[in-house]
């Protein structure tokens, strides 16, 4: 069996599918219809384990972010400054992540963002947003 990603577990390896498709998507309860990130075993909302998945636009927002600009490790020197952010996705969810691109560091609370699929120096695909 191939691995698909080392952050899979059994609730996330459908997320990490997807990502690696270059698709977003979120778990949505069949039970109340609330949609959550990260995947988890039950809804957090109503408790239910009758969880499906829909697919997200891959749009949102800046909730807040912070600019990066001393690494925190070693391996991370080359890549400051950088952005972490915690995004609103348009379906309700908040991700935290990098905002990547080269005006990234245009960024202000409030933009509009898009995801993106990166593959990192391990050959995982993530997901991260950009300025959209
Ligand atoms: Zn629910």
């Amino acid at each position: 069996m191939t691995e698909i990603s080392r952050y899979a577990n059994g609730d996330s390896m459908e997320y990490w599918k997807a990502a690696q498709e270059g698709r977003l998507i979120f778990q949505k309860c069949a039970s109340c219809g609330e949609i959550q990130f990260p995947p988890r075993h039950h809804c957090a909302s109503c408790w239910e384990a009758d969880l499906g998945w829909t697919e997200s636009s891959g749009l949102g927002e800046v909730e807040s972010y912070t600019i990066v600009r001393r690494a925190p490790l070693p391996q991370l020197r080359d890549k400051v400054p950088y952005v972490v952010a915690a995004i609103l996705v348009e379906e309700g969810p908040r991700m935290l992540t990098n905002l990547v691109g080269e005006d990234a560091l245009n960024v202000a609370i409030g933009a509009k963002v898009k995801v993106v699929f990166q593959t990192d120096a391990d050959d995982e695909t993530l997901p991260q947003f950009q300025l959209a």
